[in-house]
């Protein structure tokens, strides 16, 4: 079926309008008309090639919330007209131990993930979510609880999950110190989440015009990251800590912040390798981790829980024909706090 999208044909081409083929619903598949999409920096680094892995032409978007338009005979949890989410994976093998363990995002096959993955029904690659509709497995298909605002839902399929999945790992509970690193599209969902599990959530930022933000979306303490006076009163005090900085900086200086036995959980990607001094996990037993993305049944609990807290992303609407601008404005940190493609536009005129 041809389907109109937006692709980048190189590296250094913007996103422009490409007619790309979807498959015919197979029995276990779900055909989905793409309401709104969200824009992750992942997008970003794929469409110009930062993680030197892409294969154009490359159609990105994984926050992708739209209305089901037909399902295969076999497919039982949604029917045509349900709202329904796709995220990060449409595939994994099933049978190894991660996937056994609801932990397809480590398949060790090789999770099949939304774009620029390898497609076993085309022989080429997957393409993502700046499109007018997708086909995936039902299995991959997330139910979105009908009480949240649907543009706004859809950074909660890679921000929320991304943020969700370490504060979940953690065991991070009422009554806990929680500490977010960087206020950006990851950021603002680690706080809203930390909040709502019942954690004192101390945000760390170096620009002191986040601090009223901070504050609104629901942290209780704003910590600005280069007062050394202002870091010292925290040592020792953190059970937990997400770092959502995607930029070179120092985590010795969060590491020493967590008290004993406590964790500090990376979720950005600098380009740069991080400078460790051991000692700073050595005295009090502390840990560093990463953290990707998250399984399907922990991506619906997430969804779940959203919906039950009335959690979603701050957004900013954006028609698809402003796409290669709103990626610029995200690389310099120019949105509050995410991007949204309102994917109507998408049939308008190009
Ligand atoms: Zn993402
Ligand atoms: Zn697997």
């Amino acid at each position: 079926m041809k389907t109109k999208s937006y692709a980048v044909a190189s590296a250094t081409k913007p996103l422009a309008p490409f007619n790309l083929e979807r498959r015919i619903p197979g029995e276990r598949d779900v055909q989905i008309e793409i309401l709104f999409c969200g824009v992750c920096h992942s997008d970003v680094h794929t469409v110009r090639d930062e993680w030197h892995g892409t294969t154009y032409p490359c159609v990105p978007g994984h926050e992708i919330i739209g209305r089901v338009t037909s399902v295969g005979a076999q497919v039982k949890k949604f029917k045509a007209g349900d709202i329904a989410g796709v995220g990060c994976l449409v595939d994994s093998c099933r049978t190894c131990g991660n996937c056994e363990g609801h932990l397809e995002q480590f398949c060790e096959k090789g999770a099949i993930f939304t774009y620029n993955s390898p497609d076993k029904h085309s022989g080429g690659l997957t393409f993502g979510g700046y499109s007018e509709s997708i086909v995936v497995d039902e299995a991959f298909v997330l139910s979105i609880p009908k009480n949240l605002d649907l543009a706004a839902t859809a950074p909660l399929l890679c921000a929320g999950i991304t943020t969700y999945s370490p504060l979940r790992h953690h065991g991070v509970t009422k009554g806990q110190k929680v500490g977010v690193v960087g206020l950006g599209g990851l950021g603002h969902m680690g706080v809203k989440l930390a909040k709502a599990l019942g954690a004192h959530v101390v945000v760390f930022t170096t620009s002191l015009n986040k601090v009223e933000d901070a504050l609104r979306l629901g942290a209780d303490e704003v910590v600005h990251s280069k007062d050394e006076a202002a870091m010292k009163k925290h040592l020792n005090s953190f059970h937990f800590i997400l770092d959502t900085v995607a930029a070179k900086h120092d985590i010795n200086a969060y590491l020493i912040l967590l008290r004993r036995d406590g964790n500090l959980t990376q979720v950005g990607v600098p380009s740069e390798a991080l400078d460790l001094d051991v000692s700073s996990l050595i005295f009090g037993r502390r840990s560093l981790s990463g953290s990707l993305i998250g399984g399907l049944k922990e991506t619906q609990e997430m969804l779940d829980f959203c919906g039950q807290h009335s959690i979603t992303s701050d957004i900013e609407l954006i028609p698809i024909q402003m796409i290669n601008e709103a990626y610029d404005r995200l690389v310099k940190g120019d949105v509050k706090y995410r991007f949204v493609i309102d994917m109507a536009s998408l049939k308008q005129a190009q």
